[in-house]
C-alpha cells in the first residue's frame, strides 16, 4: 500500500472591517484576515499539507499572490485544484486533520460547517475530516488577536 503524508502551516494578520473565512466558512467577526486571496488561513494550510504528500511545493508557488488571477479568490477553488493535482497523479485523499489557533471569536459553534464544507471537496466523508480550534491563552500574536495560525496534517493513499 502506498501512503504519504504531509504537513502544512499558514498564517495571516487580523485587521478589522475584513471578512472571516476559516475552513470555507463566513465567520462572524469584527476582523477578518490580511491577504491577496479571502485569506482562508485553514485552506491554505491544508493544500500546503496536500502538497507536501507528493513534493509537489506550495500554494504560495502555485498560485502567487503577485498574480491578478487569484486577488480575492475563493480558496476553497484553490483546494479543488490542489486535490485535482493529487488525483492526477493517483492517489484520493485518505484523511485530513487541521488545528486552528485564534483567540477570537470563538470557532466551536462552526466546526461542523467547516467539515460539512470540506469533506466533499476532498472527496471523503465527514468523518475524514477533522478540524480543531484552540485559543493561545492570551499568549503571543494569536494571544493578541494579531493573526491566526493554523497546522494542517494530510494522509493520501493511491486510488
Ligand atoms: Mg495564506
Amino acid at each position: 500500500m502506498d501512503i504519504r503524508i504531509g504537513n502544512g502551516y499558514d498564517v495571516h494578520a487580523l485587521a478589522e472591517g475584513l471578512p472571516m473565512w476559516l475552513g470555507g466558512v463566513r465567520i462572524p467577526s469584527e476582523t477578518g484576515f490580511v491577504a491577496h486571496s479571502d485569506g482562508d488561513v485553514a485552506i491554505h494550510a491544508l493544500c500546503d499539507a496536500l502538497l507536501g504528500c507528493l513534493a509537489l511545493g506550495d500554494i504560495g508557488h502555485l498560485f502567487p499572490d503577485t498574480s491578478d488571477e487569484w486577488k480575492g479568490v475563493d480558496s476553497k477553488l484553490l483546494l479543488e485544484k490542489v486535490v485535482a493535482l493529487i488525483h492526477g497523479r493517483g492517489f484520493a485523499v485518505g484523511n485530513v486533520d487541521i488545528t486552528i489557533a485564534l483567540q477570537k471569536p470563538k470557532l466551536a459553534p462552526h466546526i461542523a460547517a467547516m467539515r460539512s464544507v470540506l469533506a466533499p471537496i476532498l472527496g471523503v466523508s465527514e468523518d475524514r475530516v477533522s478540524v480543531k480550534a484552540t485559543t493561545t491563552e492570551r499568549l503571543g500574536f494569536v494571544g493578541r488577536c494579531e493573526g491566526c495560525e493554523v497546522w494542517a496534517t494530510a494522509l493520501i493513499v493511491v486510488e
